[in-house]
């Protein structure tokens, strides 16, 4: 049966660094296209923790040695990050599409998100952005007040704000794409985070959850299935310890029982839990799926990953 499957590529179907996204995007085209190629209607999201970490990193470089370009906002960067990643990402779909003989185009939208400019996140920043600081670097944090949070026990990352998607303010555009057949990635890094100030939109420094924003999309085109691939096969209790217990498919009460026992990373698995559960409870069959990259065939086949589907607490849940 045919599907409409918005795909949530996460850090780790992008790499860290250029060379690596150039490798990366080729492997994720092909789970992508197999998708295409089964008949489905997709739409891809993509994270930037890593990229817009780095592309901060290199404006703020270039700012400092040149006093007449003042600090290029966060703003900017998370809309260089869909350009850069989209760019790779859009062509490695082509030539993977057009090498099986299917003739669609693919094409990047650069996409705003209106958020509330009192959102709470902007007082405490959740996400954690560019690459994991050596012990130097972490000092340097400390002694400047510099925001740094420890990532899932993977080390210190830099930190942001991350306020809650509203709305996507290119959705007719996108929705005009996907109707007429087209490839669309859009939402890139969870948007540019913008709040509404008459007829003016304008950028807030921070970075949206891509979960969130790929749930926003979703509910919004009437989507059949939110597919979230990451760098775990899927979703745990007790992650990371000997108790580690795998969860292959919850109720949404359940889901929502484990996020009060804090079981889920604030800025990791939490936004993809949440957006699981959002989605999944916005209307009748909504399918979701958290799982690997690699598994993401298996995955749709009930093989393996965490599903979260509509429903109260089961007898001898947890
Ligand atoms: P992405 O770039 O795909 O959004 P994230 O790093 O934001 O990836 O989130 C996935 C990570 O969440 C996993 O790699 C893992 O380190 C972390 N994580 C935190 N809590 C859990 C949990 N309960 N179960 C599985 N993974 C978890
Ligand atoms: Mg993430």
């Amino acid at each position: 049966m045919k599907k409409r499957i918005v795909i949530a590529l996460g850090g780790n179907a992008l790499g860290n660094t250029l060379k690596e996204q150039m490798e990366a995007v080729k492997k994720t085209s092909r789970a992508i296209a197999d998708l295409v190629e089964a008949g489905h209607e997709v739409v891809v999201t993509h994270g930037n923790g890593p990229q817009v970490g780095m592309i901060q990193e290199a404006m703020d470089a270039f700012s400092a040695g040149s006093p007449m370009h003042p600090r290029i906002p966060l703003t900017v960067c998370v809309a260089m990050s869909q350009a850069y990643i989209g760019y790779d990402l859009q062509n490695a779909l082509r030539e993977e599409l057009v090498n099986r003989g299917i003739n669609k185009s693919v094409s990047t939208i650069i996409t705003q998100v209106i958020v509330d400019k009192d959102d709470p996140s902007f007082k405490h920043p959740t996400k954690p952005i560019g690459n994991i600081l050596t012990q130097e670097e972490v000092e340097y944090a400390l002694l400047n007040n510099k925001p740094i949070i420890n990532d899932s026990g993977r080390g210190f990352r830099r930190v942001v704000p991350s306020p809650k998607p509203l709305a996507i303010v290119e959705l007719d555009s996108i929705k005009s794409l996907i109707n007429a057949g087209k490839i669309v990635i859009a939402c890139g890094g969870g948007g540019i985070p913008v709040v509404m100030e008459g007829e003016h939109l304008r950028g807030v420094p921070s970075v949206i959850d891509k979960d969130y924003a790929s749930c926003v999309l979703a509910k919004n085109i009437s989507a059949d299935s939110l597919i979230i691939l990451t760098a775990v096969e899927m979703a745990a209790l007790y992650y990371g310890t000997p108790q580690q217990i795998n969860l292959s498919t919850i109720t949404t009460e359940e889901a929502r029982q484990y996020i009060g026992q804090g079981h889920f990373g604030s800025g990791s698995m939490l936004p993809k839990v949440s957006a699981a559960i959002d989605f999944a409870e916005s209307g009748e069959n909504k399918e979701t799926l958290i799982t690997l990259l690699e598994k993401a065939k298996d995955g749709i086949d009930g093989k393996t990953g965490t599903r979260i589907v509509k429903g109260g607490k089961p007898d001898g849940a947890l």
